[in-house]
């Protein structure tokens, strides 16, 4: 699930690998480790902690022009010196990092102990190693094959052997794993961003496919040892998109650049004229949309919500029946897929483990997906039958915050097409279009709002636990407002339809707990009132989000964040922000570790 990086070429190893460990960082990690080839043989070092620690250990005259290195996220055995990667083979040649999950390794470990092998980790991963090694007869990459047709599980890999300092192994099954090619040297990383800076053009490996790169190239087969053939592409972003400028976190920057990002989201694909949208992805014509029955949005954590959101938009614009549902719960459930169900895979990275199971579950069964994906030629987006790019530009802090505004943006463009296929009139189409035009001037808007914002977040950021409440659209955006200041401020958060409050929560409503009601000017404006006053009966705190206009509501409430009106369809994309730097603000007082959260990982490619 953590880092990957490897280099094959003329210059200093060392530097190169650790640079792009630094890279990773942002996806959160435990341990780090570092595995250099030269003509005088393999040398490991790692080390529990952050990569200085690793570093302050590595000796001066480490030398070497391959290695590879790696950020640990453990799943399998506690953080320590023992279990950071790379492992070795017992012979001290073979070097192994590995990324997922070996699901078979008891078995595998227990046949290469009774068979010598000696284990020096508690970790999953180091049967790799042992299984290269029993599969070694001279030729790496072979040996490598070999071993994995033995694994069931996610690897992302790399492999270096001593006795061949001129080249790495790779593979990836439920991974990812890239290789970047440069001039006379090569790139392996499990994330673009550790290898950006050197060059552009990449290649992205598929499950099942094994890459064995030198300096001068790199050839693929599958498992089975057929050879493929791979076409670079280009990294969408410069290096500068994976920078943190001159902002303190890079959560920060991302909040700050949302009016951008959704511009972005937006440019194109409006069709004033006609009211409607024009999404070139979709791969479906007008005749497969009026067949479509039902909408079901699947995705993990903040894209989930998102799409609860989304298909709150579905449902209103298209009338089309839709919902969303945890990823990591459909892929289980062995679901029933209906030919006429229109399925919308939600994820960031495009690498989400959970999220693209489930793509593969309906995919299987015959299903139709689309996805929405921030990361181009990323797994989901290559295995959907079509989809929506966010172009939010590169997300690096663990919490998600513009490419939940983009996918509430490319949601909306989805309900609107498929609005206007159906009920939807061109009238209403121009309407909801005036209003998405607005949306990055608005965003801008709300984000000058920041100092109040943060008075707030001084104000309870010593509270033990705070409820978020919403009805019907506004719900999805108490869930992500709740999930956000959990995540960074580790401030116990729970969202609740505010209709659900009196059914239980209200029990610990006090003086002590506060509550954050988002408020948008709707139909059920007037029921969200009645539920502020069971909280203020309760002595409660109450901070609403909610747009300009209600004069009596600062006398009822004790604190309001405002953000402009829009189409109520719209209002969650507005009122999401807010919450971003509220939860940003609080875990800055509380002197967290913002980019970093701990226990949490950005792209989170295990199950
Ligand atoms: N499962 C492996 C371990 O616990 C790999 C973890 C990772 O992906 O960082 O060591």
């Amino acid at each position: 699930m953590c880092g990957i990086v490897g280099y094959v070429g003329r210059q200093d190893a060392v530097s190169l690998l650790l640079a792009g460990l630094h890279r990773l960082e942002y996806r959160g990690y435990d341990s780090a480790g570092v595995a250099l080839v030269s003509r005088s043989g393999l040398r490991v070092h790692k080390s529990a902690g952050r990569i200085q620690r690793l570093e302050a250990t590595l000796p001066k005259r480490c030398k070497g022009n391959v290695g590879i290195a790696h950020t640990r996220w453990a799943t399998h055995g506690e953080p320590s010196d023992a279990n950071a990667h790379p492992h070795l083979d017992c012979s001290g040649e073979i070097a192994v990092v590995h990324n997922g999950i070996v699901e078979n390794y008891r078995e595998l470990r227990a046949s290469l102990e009774a068979a010598g092998h000696a284990f020096r980790s508690d970790t999953d991963s180091e049967v790799l190693a042992h299984l290269v090694e029993a599969a070694y007869r001279g030729d790496l990459e072979q040996a490598v094959r070999e071993a994995l047709l033995a694994v069931q599980g996610t690897y992302g890999i790399a492999v270096v052997d001593g006795r061949h300092p001129d080249r790495i192994v790779a593979a990836r099954n439920g991974s990812p794993v890239v290789i970047g090619i440069g001039e006379r040297e090569m790139f392996v990383a499990s994330d673009v961003a550790a290898l950006v800076r050197h060059t552009q053009k990449i290649v992205y490996l598929d499950d099942r496919e094994v890459a064995a790169i030198e300096a001068s190239g790199f050839r693929t087969t599958t498992l089975e040892d057929e050879p493929t053939s791979k076409s670079p592409a280009t990294v969408a972003w410069g290096h500068e998109a994976y920078d943190r400028g001159a902002h303190p976190h890079f959560m920060l920057k991302e909040i700050l650049e949302q009016p951008d990002a959704c511009e972005r989201t937006l440019k194109g694909r409006l069709d004033a004229q006609f009211g409607t949208a024009h999404l070139g992805g979709l791969n479906l014509s007008a005749r497969d949309l009026l067949d479509i029955r039902r909408v079901k949005i699947l995705g993990c954590g903040s894209a989930y919500y998102a799409g609860i959101a989304g298909a709150h938009m579905l449902e209103t614009l298209a009338r089309i029946p839709s919902d969303a549902e945890a990823a990591s719960e459909f892929r289980y459930r062995n679901p029933v897929i209906e030919k006429d169900t229109l399925y919308v895979a939600v994820s960031q990275s495009g690498e989400t483990a959970d999220t693209l199971a489930a793509v593969r579950e309906v995919r299987r069964k015959g299903g139709r997906v689309l996805g929405i994906v921030n990361t181009v030629g990323s797994s989901i987006a290559r295995e959907c039958d079509g989809g929506i790019y966010m172009h939010a530009g590169p997300e690096v802090a663990v919490a998600s915050t513009k490419a939940f505004t983009a996918t509430l943006l490319c949601t909306a463009l989805l309900a609107l097409h498929l609005g206007r296929v159906r009920d939807l009139s061109a009238g209403d189409g121009k309407r909801l279009i005036a209003a998405l035009v607005r949306i990055p001037e608005q965003v801008r808007t709300v984000l000058q709002e920041r100092e109040r914002i943060r008075a707030v977040a001084a104000k309870y950021k010593d509270r033990a636990s705070a409820f978020f409440i919403g009805r019907t659209h506004a719900y999805p955006v108490a869930l992500e407002g709740a999930q956000k200041l959990k995540e960074i401020s580790y401030i116990h958060a729970e969202a609740y339809p505010a209709s659900e409050l009196k059914h239980g929560p209200l029990a610990l409503v006090s003086p002590e707990t506060p509550t954050f009601v988002v408020l948008p000017h709707d139909d059920l404006y007037e029921k969200s009132l009645s539920s502020i006053e069971e909280v203020r009966a309760r002595r409660g705190p109450v901070i609403a989000i909610t747009h300009p206009g209600d004069e009596r509501l600062a006398t009822k409430v004790d604190d309001v964040l405002l953000v402009p009106r829009t189409e109520p369809v719209l209002s969650s994309i507005l009122l999401t922000i807010p919450l971003q730097l509220l939860a940003y603000e609080a875990a800055v007082a509380l002197g967290r570790d913002v980019d970093q959260p701990r226990n949490l990982a950005k792209s989170v490619t295990v199950e």
